[in-house]
């Protein structure tokens, strides 16, 4: 297994205008994400629509996620001592780069110096640091077994949504993927075909290989337990099989008591995948004698979450349970697809969380996104009111660049001139002395302006300007009052 062919990080990809213009002349890519996207947004409303107290558990799963965080320092510490009672072993990393190095150590102690190669199971928490890049290069094969992902790691690619991470890739091409990295040339183009290849392909792989690397949908404080829910099962293999299980989580992932799994677990799958239930929900608390691995680890993550915990506004953002339903309902996701985002995390929850988790150095058009029509506050089943976080990170962006960048000297001179009539007045007339030149006649006679330069071409990139009338609102008035009328 080798590595990607390129590599979603916020420090060297594209800015979101340019690589978003990149993928929106991709047809196929874009005719695939709006396909996926729909299919699951028509299941979730129909499982939603089943639930007459949809909009309280709403609100229920947003008040534990608030007092998960106000407490976060309290629950992190009793998840510690509860799965070290149970015979977990807790790792705490400060970064990304303290977390590999973790693993990658655990990793190295537990394998077979022959045969270095570890099963992993999904998990977004990994992908965000590419642990599996730090893996390889520490000569360990690693083996993704989640069906997505293994397309994707086959592919060379990178997740392109957090639920569904081959979502971008139709089953034509999954088929040549398969075809081509498991040298099978016959096989067949329908699900099952493809379903079966895999099941062959994963099988052998778990049953040899005996360390497992995952990641938590929830950590439970009260227990010291670890909850992970797929579809597949082949997480599961991963959790039941190996001897030595090691689970890197963000310290965002704890949940307080074992009971608030009640609230999550209906409202993850029905926002995630629009099914009632996950198929599989794993719940393991430590070690236990003749069941299950013998050796487990859990690697607490920070990187960067603590600095976002201590931003009043944009705190909500580690609410986020990761079901994608912002990602599936956002017109400009569903246009782009996950990979102009510039990082794993893609979408309305990308756009939000990549940039905070940078502490603003990179990803600062990330943003600026989102047409801000609040379709991902409506379905956010923890109700995470990601306008409000993106316009509290666009006048972010607009402090950091500082008062002299020129959109910052810009608003200062539109708020001069709207806080005076005469100043208004001046820049109108202005106006249209200094449109004349760029304004061209349609057939009707009307007068649209085309490009703008400077900041303004901005405006004109995507659509044209109309001639400012010849007479304002206000001349009329003043005109018709001295008429008399
Ligand atoms: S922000 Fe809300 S809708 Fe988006 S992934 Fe997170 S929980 Fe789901």
């Amino acid at each position: 297994m080798s590595s990607f062919n390129i590599l979603l990080d916020p420090k060297t990809s594209p800015t979101f205008p340019i690589a978003a213009r990149a993928a929106l002349g991709d047809t196929q890519l874009r005719k695939n994400v709006r396909h996926a996207t729909e299919v699951i947004q028509n299941k979730r409303a129909r499982v939603v629509g089943e639930m007459p107290d949809w909009q309280q558990l709403r609100e229920t799963g947003k008040q534990i996620r608030q007092h998960t965080m106000a407490h976060l320092d309290f629950y992190l510490e009793e998840f510690e001592r509860n799965c070290t009672r149970a015979g977990g072993k807790v790792h705490w990393a400060r970064d990304g780069e303290e977390a590999k190095r973790i693993a990658t150590q655990l990793v190295k102690e537990h394998v077979s110096p022959d045969s270095p190669e570890v099963i992993k199971i999904k998990s977004m928490t990994t992908e965000e640091i590419h642990l599996n890049l730090a893996l390889e290069a520490a000569g360990i094969r690693v083996y993704e077994t989640d069906l997505a992902e293994l397309i994707i790691q086959l592919g060379h690619d990178q997740p392109s949504h957090i639920v569904v991470p081959a979502l971008h890739k139709n089953r034509q091409q999954i088929r040549e993927i398969f075809q081509r990295e498991m040298n099978l040339p016959a096989l067949g183009e329908k699900p099952q075909d493809l379903a079966d290849a895999a099941r062959r392909f994963l099988r052998e792989k778990f049953l040899r290989v005996d360390t497992a690397v995952s990641g938590a949908n929830f950590l439970i404080a009260e227990t010291g337990s670890v909850t992970i829910v797929e579809s597949e099962g082949n997480g599961r293999m991963c959790l039941t099989l190996p001897d030595t299980l090691i689970t890197i989580a963000g310290i965002d992932k704890v949940l307080p008591r074992f009971v608030d799994l009640e609230v999550m677990l209906q409202l993850l799958p029905r926002s995630a995948t629009g099914e009632r239930m996950n198929p599989y929900n794993s719940i393991w608390t430590g070690v236990r004698p003749g069941d299950g691995p013998r050796n487990f680890h859990v690697i607490l993550m920070d990187n960067a979450r603590t600095e976002v915990l201590a931003d009043a506004e944009g705190r909500q953002t580690l609410n986020c349970i990761r079901c994608g339903a912002c990602q599936n309902a956002c017109p400009v996701y569903r246009q782009t697809g996950g990979h102009a985002y510039g990082s794993v995390y893609a979408g309305p929850i990308g756009a939000i969380l990549t940039p905070q988790l940078q502490q603003l150095h990179h990803a600062q058009t990330l943003p600026y996104a989102s047409s801000l029509c609040g379709a991902c506050y409506e379905v956010c089943p923890v109700k995470i009111n990601i306008p409000e976080v993106l316009i509290h990170l666009r006048n972010k962006v607009v402090k950091q660049k500082g008062p002299l960048n020129p959109e910052a000297i810009a608003m200062k001179t539109m708020g001069a001139i709207f806080r005076s009539e005469r100043r208004f007045r001046a820049a109108q007339r202005l106006g249209r002395i200094a449109e004349t030149p760029l304004v061209r006649k349609d057939g009707s006679g009307e007068g649209w302006i085309g490009w703008l330069p400077g900041l303004l071409g901005g405006w004109t990139q995507v659509r044209d300007l109309r001639e400012m009338p010849k007479e304002t609102f206000r001349d009329w008035w003043e005109k018709r009052s001295s008429h008399g009328r």
